[in-house]
């Protein structure tokens, strides 16, 4: 190890390893299979760059994105490394000079995409040299289900079996779906040896609040951190537009970002956020790819993020420097009708779709947690952690409440109208609100007509929302987004579950004003 330590200085120049680095690095120079998850930024391209130069003979490194190559190429090469990279973009001069430079035995590292691996002429020069070890960039690229499938990526395990030399592959999509497969296509179903480190992140304050006056919400964060960076991420271009301008109207310097927007405007903005202390850029996801700025000190979500990975991707644009940043994720009812209703209205095939509300679950079982937000968050990415002392939950402890008997009363009225209705019509018969629709349809009639009288509207609202949030209930894109019974909520139903509910947002949407659903 002390030879690898003098090259992390003498090469990389960094005084000390990351988390996770060194055992990743240890295994990968012990000749093992590996698979390694660590988030984006976390420093993976070492794990594979420093073992390479501290064994004889070439490493392979397959990776999906020209421009990445070439980054890291430039960089080795600076650092006084052979390297170069085989891809559609070369010049004839350049690919020529890296052949005669690998005949002579002088590249250290090779990188390829892996529409080079389809050519014959590619599998026998790896064949004449001498190669050590395959690495795999982006690895999650050989799922099919993933969102970034490259078909070329199923020829790296035909590869691996050809050169029978170790392969270790990298990814920061921690899925147990992606990861099986990984381990599938590309080590043949014989486990590698795999690492999980590095995903958090502990100094990023985490919270979530249900929407109640979500400008206002949006707004008062804003007002307590004024002068400091930060992003504002919208399901929306309209609300980016919308939201940059109440912030301006507030006092704050706040400009729009989105990807309808003219790319002289965008490059604009992001020069003027790398540049500023104290701008806010209010934008749609479209912001944050090439967003290097250490310093941004905070990240709200006006609107609920797409997936864990999502929302995990954009907090993480916070706190770079190690230093605290904070973040808020406002959620309701109606983003989770949206996210829901985007999913089953996806072109995908009936399994991705069950797959994506999965995911969907996940991120809701965060926002709903009730217990420390961290531990939620690093266990779906398969890391263990104790109670975090720096999330939302942490500092005030949820209070919750035995809510069987209330869920029960939801899901019966729901059957008992056949689950034809949404939550708006099962809360008047809850309550016992003898509404017009409500009489026509002889609802007053039910049994379960005003048995939920303990709790305001509001109230039921809140419940409604966290059965949402655990997928006991689903709004049917067939029946006009009518609320159905999922199987989760069967043994609630038959009395063989109890179910715990958060107190607070349930009495707080009764205290509040608006209804929560
Ligand atoms: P990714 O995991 O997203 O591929 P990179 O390998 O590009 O991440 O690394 C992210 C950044 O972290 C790079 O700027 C890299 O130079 C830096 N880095 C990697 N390892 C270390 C380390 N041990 N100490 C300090 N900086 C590091
Ligand atoms: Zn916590």
């Amino acid at each position: 190890m002390q030879h690898t330590r003098s090259l992390l200085s003498s090469v990389f120049g960094f005084a000390a390893f990351r988390p996770g680095q060194e055992e990743i690095v240890q295994a990968v120079l012990d000749g093992h299979n590996v698979l390694a998850i660590m988030p984006t930024g976390g420093g993976k391209s070492l794990c594979f760059q420093l073992p390479a130069l501290s064994r004889p003979g070439v490493t392979v490194v397959i990776s999906p994105l020209i421009a990445l190559m070439r980054d890291q190429v430039r960089a080795l090469r600076e650092a006084g490394v052979e390297a170069g990279a085989l891809t559609s973009g070369n010049t004839d001069e350049e690919t020529e000079s890296i052949f005669a430079a690998l005949d002579e035995g002088r590249i250290k590292l090779l990188y390829m995409a892996p529409e080079r691996l389809a050519s014959a002429g590619t599998l026998s020069l790896l064949r004449r040299i001498n190669v050590q070890m395959i690495a795999v960039d982006e690895a999650h690229c050989v799922s099919q289900w993933g969102h970034d499938f490259r078909p070329d990526y199923l020829r790296i395990g035909a590869l691996r079996q050809a050169l029978n030399v170790p392969l270790a592959a990298f990814t920061a999509t921690a899925d147990e779906e992606t990861r099986t497969e990984i381990v599938t296509r590309l080590f043949a179903g014989q486990p590698p040896e795999t690492f999980l480190r590095g995903f958090d992140r502990p100094n990023i304050h985490l919270a979530f609040a249900v929407k109640d006056t979500p400008r206002q919400q949006i707004l008062a964060f804003a007002a307590a951190r004024k002068g400091q960076s930060g992003i504002v991420y919208c399901g929306s271009r309209a609300k980016t537009e919308t939201l940059a301008q109440a912030l301006r109207e507030a006092g704050h310097a706040a400009c729009p970002y989105h990807a309808g927007m003219e790319a002289d405007d965008r490059r604009r903005t992001e020069v003027r956020f790398q540049q500023e202390d104290g701008l806010i850029v209010v934008a749609t996801i479209a912001f944050g790819m090439g967003i290097d700025k250490p310093d941004i000190r905070w990240v709200a979500h006006a609107d609920l993020p797409k997936s864990i990975e999502g929302y995990y991707q954009e907090i993480g644009r916070a706190g770079r420097d190690g230093a605290p940043a904070e973040t808020l994720t406002l959620y309701g009812p109606e983003d989770i009708r949206l996210r829901r209703a985007q999913i089953d209205e996806s072109p995908a095939p009936a399994d991705r779709k069950a797959a994506d509300h999965a995911r969907l679950n996940a991120l809701l079982g965060l926002a709903e947690a009730t217990g420390c937000r961290r531990q939620v968050l690093l266990g779906y990415f398969g890391e263990a952690s104790t109670p975090c002392g720096n999330c939302d939950i942490c500092d005030h402890p949820a209070d919750v409440f035995d809510a069987t008997d209330a869920v029960r009363k939801a899901l019966s009225a729901m059957l008992r109208t056949g689950e034809w209705f949404g939550a708006g019509h099962l809360i008047d018969i809850l309550t016992g609100t003898s509404t017009a629709k409500v009489r026509e349809r002889g609802h007053d009639q039910l049994p379960t007509f005003a048995v939920g009288r303990e709790f305001s509207k509001p109230a039921w609202g809140a419940v409604f929302r966290q059965m949402m949030g655990r997928d006991l209930v689903r709004p049917d894109p067939d029946r006009h987004g009518a609320l159905r019974m999922t199987d989760a909520a069967r043994p609630i139903l038959r009395g063989e579950a109890a179910i715990s509910l958060r107190r607070d947002t349930v009495q707080s949407a009764s205290a509040g004003a608006r209804p929560a659903v």
